[in-house]
C-alpha cells in the first residue's frame, strides 16, 4: 500500500487531482480539482480507496499510522477554516461521505454533522446565533448516525419498518401530530431540543449503545460505517446490475459541513450543467431554502428551480432561485460554466449557500439518458468543446437503444383514462402491471410479467426492482432524487414526484384521484411527459430518424467506421426496419424461420415425413413458390444490398407434429395411418439435436432441400433483376466442419443455380460461402476457403461447441457461473475473445491463407455486442450482421473501435 493514505483538500490547494479517481474516487478527485481551479469548496481530506481494500481484506482494522495522517490532514482544515474540531466555542462540524471511482448514486452511505456534542451545541448556538438550526443538525446527525453506524454497520438488520430511522421518524412526527403541525421546519428549537432526548433514549433503548458524546468517535465511526458501507446489499446489488469490480473499493472524504439550513438565506441544491432528460444546452437543477442537501434528494419536500427553464409542473408556482438570490444564482452560473469548459463535459453538481456565501460540494460527470446523450455529444462538438472523435466515444452505443425505444401509442394517450401527472424523470413508455415493493418487482418480472413498480419514496434499497421493472413510478422525489437519476442512467421509463397518489404498500393498494388501483391492475406511463394513465396502452415503435442529432453522430460514425453492418433477417419487414437503422445487406436470413407459416407448414411436414425420395420432391415443388415469393420480397426490400441465405439448419423434429389433433390431420393429407406418422415422428427423436441430423448434414442426406432453396433464391433473384431491382445473392451453407461437406453442399448449389440461370437467360454474380460455427472448421479454415468464397461466423453455436455449452440448456447453470464469478460475462451474448476468440482469429488468419481476400463477418448474437463488435473490427472482419435494433448499435460501437 502507497504510504500516502490522505489527501487533503481546500482553501485553492489540493494534494490530489481529477486524474485520480482510482485512489480518491470520483468525489474526492473531483473535490480536489475543484479546490485547484478557485472554485469554493469547504476545505478537507480524502481517505484513499486503498484504506478501503485494506479494511476490508483485515475485517475491519486500518494501516498503521493512519490515525496520525488523518490528524495531520484535520490540523490544516482547521487551519484554513479557523476553527476546531470538538472546541466547544468555535467547533468544527465534518460530514463523512463515500465516494467511488464510479458515481453509484445514493448506494452507499452519507453522515452530516459529525462533531455535535454536549459540549459543542452551545458553542455553535453562540456562533450561528440560531439554535434552532443547531438542534435541528442535531437531531438529523443522530438519525443519520445511529441508523448507518449503529445500526447497519453493526449488522443489525431490523424488521421492516422496524429500523431505528423509522423508529426515530415515527418519534417526530408524533411531536408534528401533538403540536398540530404539517411540517418539520415547524418545529421550533424548544421543541428540537426536546426531541434530540427523546431520540437519544430511544437509540439507547432500541439498539443498547449511547449515542456517542465524543467527536472522535464519532468520525472513526461514521469512517468505519462508509468504508463497509461498500458491501452493504443495495451497493452490491447496484454492483452487480453496472458490472463494477468488488475489489475497487470506496474512498472516505471528510469535509467541513457548511449548511444550507442556517434560516432564509441559506440553501441547498443540486444541478446539470446541461438538462440530463434531453441534452438541452442549459443550466438545469433545483434547490431547497433553509435545507440540507439529503433534503433534495431524499425527495420528501418538493424541490424549486434553480431558474425559469428548470420550472415544472410541480414547481412553476415557485420562486426560482434566479428569482430570490439573484446574484448567488450569477455566481453558480459562472460556475457551471468554468466548471464545463474545464472538464468538458456534462457536470452534476450539488452546491450550498451559506449564510449568503456560495459554496461547491461536488462536481462529477452527470448521468444522462440516451437522447441527452447524443444530443449533448453533438452539440459539444460543434460548440468546438470536444472534437469529433470525442463526441463519438460520448455515447455508449447501449445507450442507443433509447432512442430506438417505443413510445406510448399517442392516439391511445388521447383517448386514455388520464389518472395523474408528475415529473419526467425517464424517458419512454411504460406498461406494465402495478407492485408495491422491490422484492413483489424482481419475482413478479422473473414470471414474465410486465411490471409497474410504484413506490411513496425513491429509495436505492429498490434499485433490484427498479431493474426489473418496465417502468417506475413515484409519489415523492424530484428530477434529481435516486430513483430518477438511476432510472435515467438506464434509459427506464420513470415519473417521480407524483404526489397525486396514496399508496398503502402494506396492503397493495393505492388511490389516485378517486380511483382505486391495487396490486396486478395495469397502467400506462408517458415517462417523456410524465403522465400515467389507467389500463393497458398500446406501443408505438420509435422514430429515431427524426432526431437531428442522431442523425448527425450516426453519420460520424459512418464515415469512420471500417466494418460493414448487416442484419440478420428473414422477411421483408424486418429487412425494411434494418434498413431504415442503416443495415448495409442482410449477413443471415435464416430460411427455417419462413417454413412455419400456416401455408407452408404442412407441406414442409410432408416433405419430412415422406420416406421416399419421389415424394419429398412433390412436397418441396409445393414449397418452391412459397420460398420464390419470400426471396423476391427481401431482395426487393434490400434494394441491390448483398442478402447472405442460409439452407435449411435446424433438426427436421422441430417441424414435426407433435400432438394427436395435427398428426391425425397430416395423416389424413398423406392417406397414411396415424400409427405411421407417430412412429416416424418417434424415429426422427435425437438424443442431442443441436449435435445431431442438422444444418448441411440434412442437405447432405436430401441434396433435393438444398436444391429447391437455391432453385428458390436464384428465381427470385432472375425475376427482380428483370425487373430492374439489382440483386447480390450469398448462398451460406450452415454447420460445415470439413471441406468435403461444402464442397458436397457447393456442387448442389452450384448446379442448381447454373441450370435456373440458362433457363433465365439471365447473369447474376452469385457467392457460395460457409457458416464457421464448428470448432473443426475453424481449425481447418485454410482448406474450407478453398471452396468457400465467404466465411461468417456463427458464434452461438461455435460458442456452444467450444465450451460445449448446450444452447439450450445453458440457462439452468450460467446465472450460477456469473454470481460465483466462474465466467466474467454470459459468453452467449458476449463474445469469450480468450477463448473463442482464439477459434475466430485463427479461421480468419487460416482462411485469409488460402484466399488473400476472403470476405468475413459474424452472424451470431455478438455482431450486435459493442464489446465483441470491438473484437470483430481487431481481428480484422469485413463486417457484422446482428438483429434490426441493434444496427444502430454496431454502427456506433463499430465507429468506436475505429477511432480507439
Ligand atoms: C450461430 O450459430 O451463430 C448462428 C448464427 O446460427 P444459428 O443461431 O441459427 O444456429
Ligand atoms: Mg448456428
Amino acid at each position: 500500500m502507497a504510504a500516502k493514505q490522505v489527501y487533503f483538500f481546500g482553501g485553492g490547494k489540493a494534494e490530489g487531482s481529477a486524474k485520480m479517481k482510482e485512489l480518491l474516487g470520483g468525489k474526492g478527485a473531483n473535490l480536489a480539482e475543484m479546490s485547484r481551479l478557485g472554485i469554493p469548496v469547504p476545505a478537507g481530506f480524502t481517505i484513499t480507496t486503498d484504506v478501503c481494500t485494506y479494511f476490508m481484506k483485515t475485517g475491519g482494522k486500518y494501516p498503521n499510522g493512519l490515525k496520525e495522517k488523518v490528524n495531520t490532514a484535520l490540523k490544516k482544515v482547521e487551519k484554513i477554516m479557523g476553527s476546531r474540531f470538538g472546541d466547544p466555542q468555535n467547533p468544527l462540524l465534518f460530514s463523512v461521505r463515500s465516494g467511488a471511482r464510479i458515481s453509484m448514486p445514493g448506494m452507499m452511505e452519507t453522515i452530516l454533522n459529525i462533531g455535535l456534542t454536549s459540549a459543542t451545541i452551545p458553542g455553535l448556538i453562540a456562533k450561528s446565533g440560531n439554535e434552532r438550526f443547531v438542534y435541528d443538525a442535531y437531531r438529523r446527525l443522530i438519525m443519520m448516525y445511529s441508523d448507518v453506524v449503529m445500526e447497519k454497520a453493526a449488522g443489525i438488520e431490523p424488521k421492516e419498518g422496524k429500523g431505528i430511522r423509522q423508529q426515530l421518524e415515527h418519534e417526530m412526527q408524533k411531536m408534528k401530530d401533538a403540536k398540530g403541525v404539517k411540517f418539520d421546519m415547524e418545529l421550533d428549537a424548544k421543541d428540537l431540543k426536546r426531541l434530540v432526548d427523546v431520540f437519544k433514549k430511544k437509540v439507547k433503548q432500541v439498539l443498547k449503545k449511547d449515542f456517542p458524546n465524543n467527536p472522535d468517535d464519532q468520525l472513526w465511526g461514521a469512517i468505519s460505517a462508509v468504508f463497509r458501507s461498500w458491501n452493504g446489499k443495495r451497493a452490491k446489488a447496484y454492483r452487480r446490475i453496472e458490472n463494477i469490480p468488488g475489489d475497487w473499493g470506496t474512498a472516505v472524504n471528510v469535509q467541513t459541513m457548511v449548511f444550507g439550513n442556517m434560516g432564509e438565506n441559506s440553501a441547498t441544491g443540486v444541478a446539470f450543467t446541461r438538462d440530463p432528460a434531453t441534452g438541452e444546452n442549459k443550466f438545469y437543477g433545483e434547490f431547497l431554502v433553509d435545507a440540507q442537501g439529503e433534503d433534495v434528494v431524499a425527495g420528501i419536500r418538493t424541490p424549486q428551480a434553480i431558474n425559469k427553464v428548470s420550472k415544472s409542473v410541480t414547481s412553476k408556482h415557485l420562486p426560482s432561485l434566479e428569482e430570490l438570490m439573484p446574484k448567488l444564482y450569477d455566481q453558480l452560473a459562472k460556475t457551471r460554466t468554468k466548471l464545463e469548459k474545464h472538464y468538458r463535459d456534462m457536470q452534476d453538481v450539488e452546491f450550498t449557500i451559506q449564510d449568503g456565501k456560495l459554496y461547491m460540494l461536488q462536481t462529477r460527470v452527470g448521468k444522462r439518458n440516451g437522447l441527452a446523450a447524443v444530443r449533448m455529444a453533438v452539440e459539444m462538438r460543434k460548440e468546438g468543446l470536444i472534437s469529433e472523435k470525442e463526441a463519438l466515444l460520448r455515447v455508449k452505443p447501449e445507450q442507443l437503444d433509447e432512442l430506438l425505444h417505443p413510445m406510448l401509442d399517442p392516439k391511445a394517450e388521447s383517448k386514455a383514462d388520464k389518472l395523474a401527472g408528475g415529473l419526467p424523470a425517464g424517458p419512454g413508455g411504460g406498461v406494465g402491471q402495478i407492485v408495491f415493493t422491490a422484492d413483489d418487482a424482481e419475482a413478479q418480472a422473473k414470471q414474465g410479467k410486465d411490471i409497474i413498480l410504484v413506490r411513496d419514496e425513491t429509495s436505492p434499497e429498490d434499485v433490484h426492482g427498479m431493474r426489473a421493472a418496465q417502468a417506475i413510478l413515484t409519489a415523492k422525489g424530484g428530477m434529481t432524487s435516486h430513483a430518477a437519476l438511476v432510472a435515467r442512467g438506464w434509459g427506464k421509463c420513470c415519473i417521480v414526484g407524483c404526489g397525486a397518489l396514496n399508496i398503502n404498500a402494506s396492503k397493495k393498494v393505492m388511490s389516485v384521484n378517486g380511483k382505486k388501483l391495487g396490486e396486478g391492475d395495469w397502467i400506462s406511463l408517458n415517462g417523456t411527459k410524465g403522465i400515467v394513465y389507467d389500463g393497458k396502452l398500446g406501443f408505438l415503435p420509435a422514430d429515431p430518424e427524426k432526431n437531428v442529432h442522431y442523425k448527425k453522430l450516426m453519420s460520424w460514425a459512418d464515415k469512420r467506421r471500417k466494418l460493414g453492418i448487416r442484419t440478420n433477417a428473414d422477411n421483408p419487414h424486418d429487412a425494411q426496419t434494418a434498413r431504415k437503422f442503416g443495415a448495409e445487406g442482410i449477413g443471415l436470413c435464416r430460411t427455417e424461420h419462413m417454413f412455419f407459416g400456416p401455408d407452408r407448414i404442412t407441406a414442409m411436414r410432408q416433405m419430412i415425413l415422406v420416406d421416399d425420395e419421389a415424394g419429398r420432391k412433390k412436397a418441396l415443388k409445393k414449397l418452391l413458390p412459397l420460398q420464390r415469393k419470400d426471396f423476391i420480397g427481401i431482395f426487393k426490400a434490400m434494394n441491390g444490398l448483398p442478402v447472405t441465405i442460409r439452407t435449411l439448419d435446424p433438426p427436421l423434429h422441430e417441424f414435426l407434429p407433435n400432438d394427436e389433433t395435427s398428426q391425425k390431420e397430416m395423416a389424413e393429407q398423406m392417406g397414411v395411418t396415424v400409427e405411421a406418422i407417430k412412429e416416424k415422428v418417434q424415429s426422427l427423436h435425437e438424443a442431442n439435436p443441436m449435435l445431431g441430423h442438422r444444418g448441411c448434414r440434412l442437405g447432405i442426406t436430401y441434396p433435393e432441400i438444398t436444391a429447391m432453396q437455391v432453385q428458390a433464391i436464384i428465381e427470385a433473384a432472375c425475376r427482380v433483376a428483370k425487373q430492374g431491382v439489382k440483386v447480390h445473392p450469398e448462398i451460406m451453407i450452415p454447420l460445415v466442419g470439413t471441406k468435403a461437406e461444402l464442397e458436397n453442399q457447393r456442387k448442389v448449389a452450384v448446379d442448381t443455380a447454373e441450370m435456373v440461370l440458362q433457363k433465365n437467360g439471365v447473369r447474376i454474380k452469385y457467392l457460395v460461402g460457409t457458416m464457421i460455427e464448428i470448432p473443426r472448421a475453424a481449425l481447418m479454415a485454410d482448406e474450407v476457403a478453398q471452396v468457400a468464397e465467404f466465411f461468417s461466423f456463427g458464434t452461438n453455436d461455435l460458442t456452444q461447441m467450444t465450451f460445449g455449452y448446450s444452447r439450450d440448456d445453458a440457462g439452468k447453470f450460467l446465472p450460477h457461473y456469473l454470481a460465483k464469478k466462474i465466467l466474467p460475462a454470459d459468453p452467449f451474448q458476449t463474445l469469450d475473445q480468450e477463448g473463442v476468440g482464439q477459434l475466430v482469429e485463427m479461421g480468419i488468419q487460416r482462411g485469409r491463407a488460402t484466399r488473400k481476400d476472403l470476405k468475413v463477418g459474424i452472424c451470431g448474437e455478438h455482431g450486435g455486442d459493442p464489446k465483441s463488435v470491438e473484437f470483430c473490427h481487431r481481428v480484422g472482419m469485413n463486417y457484422v450482421s446482428c438483429s434490426p435494433f441493434r444496427v444502430p448499435i454496431a454502427r456506433l460501437a463499430a465507429a468506436q473501435a475505429a477511432v480507439r
